[in-house]
Order: structure tokens, then sequence, then C-alpha cells
């Protein structure tokens, strides 16, 4: 998808342009400083005022209709901007609600939650103003991420997408001026939706002893950004994702003000799931009576368990073909038997259930204390 796609092009607009059409910066570069930034993503050739070009296309973009980089950019680096832009904004992140089995309860809440006030930003204000920010917890592979993606492509919104274990390792040092580029470019792609994920190594309660002075300034300007935004007119909804809800301290449970449990998918979604993987193949071959058998043998699975076993049943035909002697430089899908029960119920001897139930228990106990309960 192009920058002009569902997501702004608007903002684009107001861009001044030199004769021919070529582009001319209007911005301060303050300096036009590009170093020190930890992410130079990759090298081009550089422009005028040092400022890669590839670089100055992403700036184009930003600037308002008077021609100028909003304010709160205006101090930035221009390569932590580029970063921002290129590295954790996603253009069309393609999942919609219908690519996620179950989680009806969680699809509700968040449209009516997230998805109207970001369409109907008149309506919600008020006694209607949306809360500022979503939590998602449950075990790893359970549909977290996809959530955060659907979120973004039913409400037209652009999607940024960081790792906060990434921000806190990755960009050490660097992470508090990440935080001011996501939001900033972020206001200007409104409405937005910035997903982070393991939100909790960002907003965890454990005091490490020693705690780096940088990363305590992180957070705090984290928590800074997080309370400007959705506030006023902004149009910026903040996800947070994690698998250890246990570890949020209060600030950060205050700020996500709606917490929503997203469990294992029941047996119906994990047969969802077999199927829709198996369907978009065109493998398809096992009747109801053998998907029901796979799912009373799945039961403690998560989504992207189900998805890893699809994955592994789906070589058995492949592997059974190689050792009848054909040749895997020329072998092709005709030349495979159709996927068995007999080949899942091989995986299920190799992909395992990821999540323990204790680890279910202690998700169950902090939804019950904390949860925004159905
Ligand atoms: P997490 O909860 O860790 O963010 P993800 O959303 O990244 O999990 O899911 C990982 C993968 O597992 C997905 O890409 C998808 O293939 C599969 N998956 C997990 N949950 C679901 C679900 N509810 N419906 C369909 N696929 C799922």
């Amino acid at each position: 998808a192009s920058s002009n796609g569902r997501n702004g092009a608007a903002k684009s607009l107001g861009v001044r342009r030199g004769v021919r059409g070529n582009f001319v910066p209007p911005v301060r570069f303050n300096g036009g400083s590009t170093s020190g930034a930890a992410a130079a993503p990759r090298q081009q050739h550089g422009g005028e005022n040092g400022v890669e070009d590839s670089t100055k296309k992403c700036l184009e973009l930003l600037v308002g209709p008077d021609g100028e980089l909003p304010e709160r950019l205006r101090n930035l680096e221009p390569k932590l901007i580029e970063h921002v832009s290129n590295e954790i904004m996603e253009q069309d992140p393609n999942v919609r609600w219908d690519d996620i089995a179950g989680l009806e309860h969680a699809k509700k809440c968040v449209t009516e939650m997230v998805i109207w006030p970001l369409l109907r930003p008149d309506i919600f204000q008020g006694c209607r103003a949306p809360g500022k920010g979503l939590l998602l917890f449950g075990p790893p592979g359970t549909g977290k991420t996809m959530i955060g993606k659907a979120i973004a492509g039913e409400a037209r919104a652009t999607f940024f997408s960081i790792s906060a274990s990434s921000l806190t390792s990755k960009w050490i040092g660097e992470g508090e001026k990440l935080v001011r580029a996501l939001f900033g470019v972020a206001s200007c792609r409104q409405p937005a939706v910035i997903f982070i994920d393991e939100v909790d190594s960002l907003l965890s309660q454990r005091k490490a002893e020693g705690e780096h002075e940088s990363s305590r300034r992180l957070k705090t300007q984290f928590l800074i950004e997080m309370e400007g935004c959705g506030s006023g007119t902004e149009q910026i909804l903040l996800i947070g994702a994690t698998n250890r809800p246990q570890e949020l301290d209060e600030a950060a449970r205050r700020r996500l003000s709606k917490r929503l449990y997203i469990p294992l998918p029941s047996a119906a979604a994990r047969a969802w799931i077999v199927r829709s993987l198996l369907n978009k193949d065109g493998l398809m071959t096992l009747s109801d009576d053998e998907v029901e058998t796979i799912c009373t043998r799945t039961d403690g699975y998560s989504g992207s368990d189900m998805k890893n076993l699809v994955k592994e049943a789906s070589m058995g035909p492949l592997r059974e073909a190689l050792t009848q002697g054909k040749d895997i430089s020329k072998i092709s899908n005709d030349e495979m038997r159709s996927i068995s029960l007999q080949d899942f119920m091989s995986a299920l001897q190799q992909v395992r259930a990821s999540v323990s139930q204790h680890e279910l228990g202690l998700y169950e106990d902090w939804n019950k204390q904390f949860g925004s309960l159905a």
C-alpha cells in the first residue's frame, strides 16, 4: 500500500514543491545532525544539509499545511523520525476481525471502546469519551498482536507497532527520544493505534537494582506521552500487550484502563484455525469428525501452537513422498497424498501445548483482580 492508502493521505497535503515538482524541504533540521541515532537502518545518498534522501521523504510526509514540521517533531533527530516512519509504522497490517478465531468478548469490547470512537470521535465525547489505553493480556500466541492489527484495519487508523523490549535493549540511551518520535509521528498520522508488545518490560513494577538512569527516564517519558495521548482532540489509542500482567505497576494499570483477558482458544476456535489454515492452501481434506478429534486432543493449545501443529502435519505427505524416492527438486503438489488425521496424530508428538495449567491459573487470578470482565 502506498502512503496514500486508507490512512491519511491528507497528512501529506500542503507540502511545498519547487518548480518541476521537486521537493523543497520546508523543514528546519536543527543543524542537520544525523549522527548519534542508534538506528541508521540503511545508508542512502546524502542530500543537502547532511540529511539523507530517504529521511527527507519521511519528513516530507509529516509537514503540516503551513509547510512546517509539527512543533513536537522539530527537536528530534530526523533519523529517529525516519526509523519510526519506516520500521515501526505499518501501512496496512492486513488483518481483519474475520481472520481471528473466537475471542468474541474481546472483539465486542474493542469495537465499542476503540473502533467506534475512532470512527466517530464527535459522538464519543464527554461521558462517552473512550479510555486512553487498552491492555491485552494472556498467554503467548493467543492473538493479541492480531487484535492490535485488526483494530488498526477496522478503524482505518495508522498502525505503529513496537516491542518494548527492543526499546529497552536495542535502544539503550536512545529509547526516550524514540518514544517521543513515536508519539510525535503518531500525532501527525491520526487516527493512530500504537501497539506496544511486551509492555511489561517497559512499565514493570520491579525496581531493578541499579535500574539505569536511562531506563527510568524512558519509563517516565513513556508515562508522560501516554497521559497526553487520547486527551483533547488527539485520536491516538495506546494498546499494550503482555504475557506477564503481574509485572505491571499501579501507574501502568491506571493508564491502561481497559484490561482484556485474551485466553486460549476454545475447541471451536481451534477447529476454525485448522480449517482456515488448510483451506487457505487448498489442503483441507479432513472430515468434520477428524477435525473434532484433533480438537479434543489439543486442549490447552494456543492459537500459535495450533498453527505450528498444522505446519508440522502438513510436512507428513512431503516427508513420505521423499522417503518413497521422489526428488525434492522436482516434486509437485499432485505427487503428494493429502494431509490425514494420522499426520496430525504424529504432529501432536512434536508440537506440545506451550502454556502450563499453572500459568493459566495465574492469568485467571489476575483477570479476576484487575481485568475488565464480561
Ligand atoms: P500474541 O498473543 O503472542 O500476540 P499473535 O497474535 O502474534 O499472538 O499470534 C501468533 C500467531 O498465532 C498468529 O499469527 C496466528 O497465526 C495464530 N493465532 C493466534 N491466535 C489466533 C486466533 N485467535 N485466531 C487465529 N489465529 C491465531
